[in-house]
């Protein structure tokens, strides 16, 4: 299978390539040329097979004319090491519990699949990869965790020195192997340009194969389509139709949810809610897409305010608007009403995050005015993560999951680094 960029679709290039490369040198974002349709019989089985039997026909279908059926076996396997269990919130309001992974967010799913298939295709160049990740925090714990011990793969996560929170911290600079923290003097554009200017550099390039594992990258991208067949498995359904309603802030994980669908899950309709960064739901109700700049709201890995996967949504729908339109209905959400919906939620037995909140309320004013559904919201990440806005809310202390606390006990390595360009480089020669 080939890959092109949305910006060119002349412009096509190997899976391989795609991965290692990110994003295409035109700035567009890789698509698979083709998306394969899965067969009747998958569908009328899916209740049956477990979720990594589910990944191994979905990877299988988009992979197989790139890697064999072990290697398959083997990414599947990497990736869906915890469960995604659905749990009835309200009667027909279900929430796909995403955060069962090591960092608790849903971006575990992309970063686990995303390292092995690196480790993969860089056997095939027998260089070493040194990925390169500039964060202000989760995509740094999502992506060294993915990656940790990871053969072939070195990561290096370039961070701004007090400016991340100490749960967050700890969850890339306690884990060693082969994993890098540099803590930078300055703040998160410092990190995002001393990483953009290393992949400029024309003697770095020379010597070491340096990439990104950032977002856009298909390897993150592709593999958030499991759990959609997954949970569309396990729904009890009466007849219904079946929608799902996504927090969004970059809008990588409701495309795969659109990429599930047009592989033939029959989803009915998608909710794409946001916080007050809401330039989506604004080009959904009719206006142009219009890029500003992010607002903070207490839901902050959806502060994106040019969401980079946008193209990647017009590319699925192949520029119709107005059918993009018609599958996608957009909401956003105030802090305020945020928060209300925590503290709502929380005598039904159930503690919301920020980010899983505000995909609770599109869902409830989509189903409102929409009868006939049943309904999935994504929580993307446990509400231990969003400790301080949670307890706040609802008024009482929460209880850390076990893997969370485990993070507080390590012992924080970094490397302190200024923000000037010419001491990065120096490390990154530096290395063997
Ligand atoms: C990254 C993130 C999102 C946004 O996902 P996109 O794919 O960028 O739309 C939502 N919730 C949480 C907790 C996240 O970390």
């Amino acid at each position: 299978m080939k890959y092109f960029s949305t910006n060119n679709p002349k412009h096509q290039v190997s899976l391989s390539e795609a991965v290692i490369k990110g994003l295409a040198p035109d700035n567009g974002l890789y698509m698979p040329e083709r998306i394969p349709v899965l067969p009747q019989d998958f569908f009328d089985q899916m209740a049956e097979l477990s979720f990594r039997e589910i990944g191994y026909h979905v990877i299988g279908a988009l992979f197989s004319e790139d890697l064999n059926e072990s290697q398959i076996k083997e990414l599947v396997d990497h990736t869906l090491t915890f469960d995604a269990p659905l749990v009835e919130v309200e009667r027909g309001i279900f929430s796909l519990e995403l955060f069962h992974g090591p960092t608790l967010a849903f971006k575990d799913f992309g970063a686990r699949f995303c390292s092995k298939l690196m480790s993969m295709v860089v056997l095939e160049t027998e260089q070493k990869i040194r990925v390169l990740v500039a964060t202000s925090g989760d995509t740094g714990s999502a992506v060294a965790n993915g990656f940790l011990g990871v053969q072939g793969v070195d990561v290096i996560i370039l961070f701004p020195k007090g400016k991340v929170s100490p749960l967050q911290e700890k969850q890339f600079t306690t884990l060693g192997q082969n994993i890098t923290a540099l803590e930078v003097e300055g703040v998160f554009d410092d990190c995002q340009t001393l990483v953009k200017q290393a992949f400029l550099d024309h003697e770095l390039n020379q010597k070491l194969l340096l990439t990104s594992a950032n977002s856009i990258n298909i390897a993150r991208w592709i593999p958030q389509c499991l759990y959609y067949f997954y949970a569309f498995s396990r729904l009890p359904k009466n007849g219904e139709k079946v929608v799902f309603a996504v927090p969004s802030g970059n809008f990588g994980n409701i495309g795969a949810g659109i990429l599930a669908q047009q592989m033939g899950l029959p989803i009915a309709h998608f909710v794409a809610a946001t916080n007050v960064n809401k330039v989506v739901p604004e080009y959904l109700q009719g206006l142009p897409f219009q890029a500003k700049p992010s607002i903070p709201t207490v839901s902050n890995s959806m502060d994106v305010g040019n969401p980079s996967n946008f193209p990647r949504l017009q590319s699925l729908y192949g520029g119709d608007e107005e059918l993009f339109r018609e599958n996608v209905k957009g909401y956003f959400y105030t802090d305020a009403q945020t928060i209300e919906a925590i503290q709502a939620v929380q005598p039904k037995g159930y503690t919301l995050d920020p980010h899983g909140a505000v995909g609770y309320l599109g869902l409830k004013d989509f189903m409102a005015e929409n009868p006939g559904y049943v309904g999935v919201f994504l929580a993307t990440a446990h509400p231990g993560k969003f400790k301080d806005v949670v307890e706040k809310a609802l008024g009482e202390k929460l209880v850390l999951p076990e893997r969370l606390a485990a993070f507080l006990q390590g012992k924080k390595q970094v490397i302190p680094i200024g923000k000037g360009f010419d001491e990065f480089k120096g490390f990154l020669e530096g290395l063997d």
